[in-house]
């Protein structure tokens, strides 16, 4: 997997104390954290930090295409520093954790036959359900 760090290297952002503050917090394997997550963690190390400045910069991210957005009706969005390799997601509908789950490399989605020229962009698959700790 492609560090986040190196890509934003590779494309010459500007990188600001915050900015790096931010993408630390998105470091790691299956790392999908809420804006306020991300929040908390920057000002761990750089206390005076806005919700501005980590809001604004998570938005970036996700417009440059280096950060995911992940949709949970009734919960706040997550982000998900794993673009490069396409995957799912599981979540607990109890304590709202996130995994990913690999996609084999077969599974392609069919377009259907009544949306002729429908350019497929993206794919969210969110399968639900109760993780082990919860259930016990
Ligand atoms: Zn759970
Ligand atoms: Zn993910």
């Amino acid at each position: 997997m492609d560090d986040l760090l190196q890509r934003l290297e590779r494309r010459d952002w500007r990188l600001t104390p915050q900015r790096r503050a931010v993408v630390d917090a998105l470091r790691g394997e299956n790392v999908h954290l809420s804006a306020d997550e991300v929040l908390d963690r920057v000002r761990d190390e750089l206390p005076e930090t806005s919700r501005a400045t980590v809001y604004n910069t998570l938005n970036e991210l996700v417009e440059m295409g280096e950060v995911g957005e992940l949709h949970v009706a009734g919960r706040s969005r997550k982000y998900d520093p794993n673009v490069t390799d396409r995957h799912h997601h599981a979540l607990c509908e109890s304590c709202g954790m996130v995994q990913d789950i690999q996609l084999r490399s077969d599974d392609e989605p069919q377009v259907p036959a009544s949306m002729p020229g429908f350019e497929l962009r993206r794919l969210d698959v969110l399968f639900s359900g109760i993780c082990a700790s919860c259930a016990n």
